[in-house]
């Protein structure tokens, strides 16, 4: 639908400087929804740029860390930026602290750090955290949203970075990051962006600020993936909001939970159910069931994606149910597993 709208614009939008009215128009039509669905705090800003969430983990490591970091490991992608943190040799080695896949860290108070690093969503594994403000005033609390936010409800006041990328629970394209900043994540970046350090122009957050406030992005951005994102913020509001959108994909994960704590092959990987993510269910298979053959049967019968995140090394089905997901569809997914398991372990029979 979004995308018909998109070929629907014609020659009008794409091709269109980013400086020019309609591209501005749209940064706006963002930055104004996404206010509005996470009912922004006063004084918190919507920003955007180039490149993606694994983007903005430079941008924290210039712009938002000043010396020292605290980060929950739990995954894939919350163990990466801890990984670009400890490399950096402007900061000091961060504070890690690690949980085996399946299970989620809870952060600790630290006098030693000025940022504390969460993931809202581990993508790799299918479990989420609650997000909830600890430290002190000056402490910077940066959380990595991507394939959470907009599909899990959240109080944007709890976090001082709550920063995504628009192409899982937004419907959106990749190579954008969007982030939400609170007024102490904007006076951090100011004065680190404006100190003695060296911060490459891509990853200076203050610059990025000061475009977005003139609805731009600092370099040319990909307006099809603008134009898929205000599609996606404006549909969600349309049908009421956030609590909308968190809805379907709950309901989309509590059919699969259940269908798979009562089916004879399968049982959910997170066992503790309120770490077990609405937005991405992951699912063991017994071992005499092989999930990449469920995976690749399912691929031949145009139903995509399903495959467990590689690192992790696991027998299992890897299940995406963002909001724009019809929860009758995933009822259909898990009946098309069901079909196709017992099909698999019918033929080996034989
Ligand atoms: C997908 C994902 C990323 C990486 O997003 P890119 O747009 O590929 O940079 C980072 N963090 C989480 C939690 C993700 O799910």
């Amino acid at each position: 639908m979004a995308v018909q709208r998109l070929v629907d614009t014609g020659t009008g939008l794409l091709g269109t400087s980013h400086r020019q009215a309609p591209v501005r128009n749209l940064v706006g039509r963002i930055r104004e929804g996404l206010a509005e669905l996470f009912q922004i705090p006063d004084g918190y800003e919507v920003v955007l740029g180039n490149g993606g969430a694994t983007c903005f983990w430079d941008v924290a490591a210039f712009s938002l860390i000043a010396r020292r970091s605290q980060h929950l490991v739990f995954g894939e992608f919350s163990s990466k930026f801890a990984q670009e943190v400890t490399k950096a040799s402007h900061l000091g080695s961060p504070e890690v602290i690690e949980t085996a896949p399946g299970t989620h860290p809870d952060p600790r108070p630290s006098p030693d750090v000025d940022c504390y690093c969460m993931t809202h969503n581990e993508t790799s594994t299918g479990v989420m955290m609650p997000i909830e403000r600890l430290g002190t005033k000056d402490q910077l609390v940066l959380v990595d949203a991507t394939s959470a936010a907009g599909g899990i409800e959240v109080d944007i006041s709890a976090a001082d970075a709550y920063y995504f990328s628009p192409q899982k629970a937004f419907a959106s394209e990749g190579g954008l990051w969007v982030a939400i900043l609170s007024p102490a994540a904007q006076e951090r970046a100011k004065t680190l962006c404006s100190s003695e350090r060296w911060v490459p122009g891509f990853f200076d957050l203050a610059a990025a600020l000061d475009n977005s406030r003139l609805d731009q992005t600092v370099n040319t951005p990909s307006v099809a993936t603008l134009f898929l994102l205000a599609e996606q913020v404006h549909w969600m509001l349309d049908h009421g909001g956030l609590s909308w959108a968190a809805g379907r994909s709950r309901r989309s994960a509590e059919q699969v939970y259940a269908w798979a704590e009562a089916a004879s092959f399968a049982s959910p990987f997170v066992s503790r159910p309120e770490d077990r993510s609405p937005v991405v269910a992951t699912v063991d298979l017994d071992p005499d069931v092989s999930a990449a053959e469920v995976s690749r049967v399912l691929r031949r019968n145009g139903i995509v994606d399903t495959d467990s995140y590689r690192k992790l090394g696991r027998n299992q089905l890897r299940l995406g149910l963002f909001p724009a997901v019809d929860p009758e569809d995933v009822r259909q997914l898990t009946a098309a597993i069901t079909w196709v398991v017992d099909h698999l372990r019918h033929d080996d029979a034989n």
